[in-house]
């Protein structure tokens, strides 16, 4: 018998490559009211408030979905219906927080930014200053739609000198990059079960601050995304409101055990980073160009600027990788034409070195001599 054909890599901002041992944890089925599962669940939120240093201060309150159901949960219960909230934009992340406050009948303003330069505080202050009805801010960590950092800990100081709330949007960087709702401070923290935490797809989560919690009762837009009732029905009874992913919860727990073995973040963090190296240098030597410096680059997804030779096409380029293995990603950019790369995921070293062969190979059979913009 010859072996199954190994699944592409996904080199993708999510859902991602997962490890055997992650998928492997749901091959048992729990019951909601299973006392297994209970223990499990609850351990696996106090882990992932663990991890960002909010022990004491805040709690992890689970929804089923992907990540922007989390997102809409936050700004949902923690933003007043009679609040404002103020969206710093870079990307199309921001750009749907502010689409949620639209749909949901929250009252936003938006600052924006290019997609090729961080948020700046400078602007943030004067916006407060100036709008004493704006209640929360919100920002993207890492704006997946080209990979930068968004420099949280300033911001989060200003807003934190307006005396407003912050909601941080960390979906891409939890796990994988530091984050202290503490030190920062911040109101509430967005993430999901599937990307730097290696785990699969189903679970969004929101790291709140317990006494933001508290006061929101009755602020949610919607049932099924009111973060106040998820989280006092899980304190009271241990249980989800309505049924848990309970395969997905189960997959986390191992992906988190594998998370503390490789060095929590830190470790997690190191990889990718020598993932990300290996990329932009390997790339570069190819002649590609990132859309960002190295200065402003997470280690998460890096933008590539389409190459000008007219031999060259994202389909054909697309269809050559994943015929050796490699899913790569459309660009999301609304300027630059460009695509996308991630480093993240069950994704090694030894797997970069191995794409920069299939790029090369991949350019050759379509004739580009310079993958130059
Ligand atoms: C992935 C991601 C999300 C959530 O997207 P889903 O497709 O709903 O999981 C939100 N914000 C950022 C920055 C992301 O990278």
């Amino acid at each position: 018998m010859t072996a199954p054909p190994r699944a592409p890599l996904l080199l993708t901002p999510g859902p991602l490559t997962t490890g055997r041992q992650t998928r492997e944890a749901m091959l048992r089925d729990y019951g909601s009211r299973d006392r297994d599962f209970i223990a499990l669940n609850a351990g696996v939120l106090a882990r992932l408030t663990a991890l960002v240093g909010g022990g004491e201060t805040h709690a992890c309150v689970p929804v089923q979905g992907s990540g922007t159901f989390a997102v809409e949960a936050a700004i949902g219960t923690l933003v007043p219906r009679g609040g404002k909230l103020l969206i710093l934009e870079n990307g199309a992340y921001g750009a749907r927080m502010a689409r949620i406050c639209e749909i949901i009948g929250r009252d936003c303003d938006v600052l924006q930014w290019p997609e090729n330069e961080p948020v700046s505080t400078a602007e943030i202050g004067k916006a407060l200053l100036n709008d004493g009805t704006i209640t929360h801010v919100a920002v993207v960590h890492c704006e997946t739609t080209s990979g930068i950092l968004n420099p949280l800990e300033e911001i989060a100081e200003v807003v934190s000198k307006h005396d407003r709330g912050l909601l941080i949007d960390a979906m891409s960087s939890f796990g994988a990059l530091p984050l202290d709702v503490e030190g920062l401070p911040c109101e509430a923290l967005m993430a999901s079960s599937n990307k730097c935490l290696e785990g699969v797809p189903g679970m969004g989560f929101v790291i709140a601050r317990k006494s933001a919690l508290e006061a929101a009762q009755g602020n949610a837009h919607s049932l099924s995304l009111d973060l106040n009732d998820q989280w006092q029905v899980m304190e009271k009874t241990g249980q989800w409101r309505f049924t848990p992913p309970t395969h997905v919860l189960a997959a986390l727990a191992s992906a988190l055990d594998q998370h503390q073995t490789e060095g929590g973040v830190k470790g997690r963090g190191k990889r990718y980073g020598e993932n990300w190296r290996l990329l932009v240098d390997g790339m570069r030597e190819l002649g590609f160009q990132t859309l960002l410096g190295d200065d402003l680059q997470a280690p998460i997804i890096v933008t590539f600027l389409t190459p000008a030779d007219p031999k060259y096409d994202f389909e054909a380029f697309y269809k050559g990788l994943a015929g050796k293995g490699f899913v790569i990603y459309p660009g999301k950019l609304t300027q630059a034409d460009s695509f996308r790369i991630g480093c993240i995921g069950q994704v090694r070293p030894q797997d970069m070195r191995d794409l920069m062969a299939a790029v090369k190979a991949v350019l050759d059979e379509m004739g580009v001599t310079s993958a130059a913009p």
